[in-house]
C-alpha cells in the first residue's frame, strides 16, 4: 500500500503544476505530465522534502540550487522536444531537471563540476530508472564533444556570455536555453542555429548559481 505521504507528495506535485506552472504560460502537455509524475522531492535532503514542492528554489549542497519548478518547466519547454533528441545539460546538480529532460527525449548527457553532486545524482538515475541518461565530472563550459552536435542544449548555470564551445556543439536548426549575465541577476536567452545564422530571445529575468569554468566565470 502507499503512504498517505506518497498521497501528500502527488496532491502537492498536482498543485504544483495548477498554480505555479498553468498560470504562467507552461503549455506545453508533455512538460506538464511530467512535471506531474517525477517525484521532486526525492531530489533534496530529507529535512527540505516537505517543501520541494514549493514556488522557489532550495538548496542541494555545495552552495548550489535545484532551481524554482517554474523554471524547470520554462526552460524545459523552449527546448521545445518530441522524443527524438539528443541533449546536452550543463549543471546536473541533483539531477531534477536531468530526470524531467530524459522523459522527454532520447539520450541525454549531463555534466557536473562537483564530485558529491555527480555521485549523488547518478544514484537517483539509477533509481529512478533513466537508463537514458550519461552523466561524467568535467567543466561543461567546454561541452562534450564526442557526443555532439546536440539537438538541444541547456545551461542551468549562470555565466558572463553563452560559451563558444556550445554554440559550437549545437546541432543545426537546434536550440540552446542559457542564463546570462552579471552574476547577481541574468537574462534568460533561447539561441536558435538557423539557415539564416544565430538567433537570440530573452524569455526570462532569473538569478541562477555561477557557471565556473574556462569559458564561464572564474572560480
Ligand atoms: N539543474 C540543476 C541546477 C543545479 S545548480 C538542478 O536542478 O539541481 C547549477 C549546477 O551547475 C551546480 O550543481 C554547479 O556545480 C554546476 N556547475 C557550475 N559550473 C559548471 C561547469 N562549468 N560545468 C558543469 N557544471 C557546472
Amino acid at each position: 500500500m502507499l503512504s498517505s505521504n506518497h498521497n501528500d507528495f502527488v496532491k502537492s506535485r498536482t498543485r504544483m503544476v495548477e498554480e505555479q506552472l498553468v498560470p504562467r504560460g507552461i503549455t506545453d502537455k508533455r512538460v506538464l505530465d511530467t512535471m506531474a509524475r517525477i517525484p521532486r522531492h526525492v531530489f533534496v535532503e530529507d529535512a527540505l522534502q516537505g517543501q520541494a514542492y514549493g514556488d522557489f528554489a532550495l538548496p542541494i549542497g555545495d552552495g548550489q540550487t535545484i532551481s524554482q519548478p517554474y523554471i524547470v518547466a520554462l526552460m524545459t519547454q523552449a527546448l521545445n522536444l518530441q522524443g527524438h533528441e539528443k541533449v546536452l545539460e550543463i549543471g546536473t546538480g541533483c539531477g531534477y531537471q536531468t530526470t524531467i529532460l530524459a522523459q522527454l527525449c532520447e539520450q541525454v548527457y549531463t555534466v557536473e563540476r562537483l564530485k558529491s553532486l555527480y555521485i549523488k545524482s547518478r544514484k537517483r538515475f539509477d533509481q529512478l530508472h533513466c537508463f537514458n541518461v550519461r552523466s561524467k565530472i568535467d567543466d561543461g563550459t567546454l561541452g562534450w564533444k564526442e557526443n555532439g552536435p546536440y539537438d538541444a542544449i541547456i545551461v542551468t548555470a549562470s555565466g558572463p556570455e553563452i560559451p563558444a564551445s556550445l554554440v559550437e556543439q549545437l546541432a543545426e536548426q537546434g536550440t540552446m536555453v542559457i542564463p546570462v549575465g552579471p552574476r547577481a541577476t541574468q537574462e534568460l536567452k533561447v539561441l536558435t542555429k538557423q539557415d539564416q545564422g544565430i538567433k537570440t530571445s530573452t524569455i526570462e529575468h532569473v538569478r541562477f548559481v555561477s557557471l565556473i569554468g574556462a569559458q564561464g566565470w572564474g572560480q
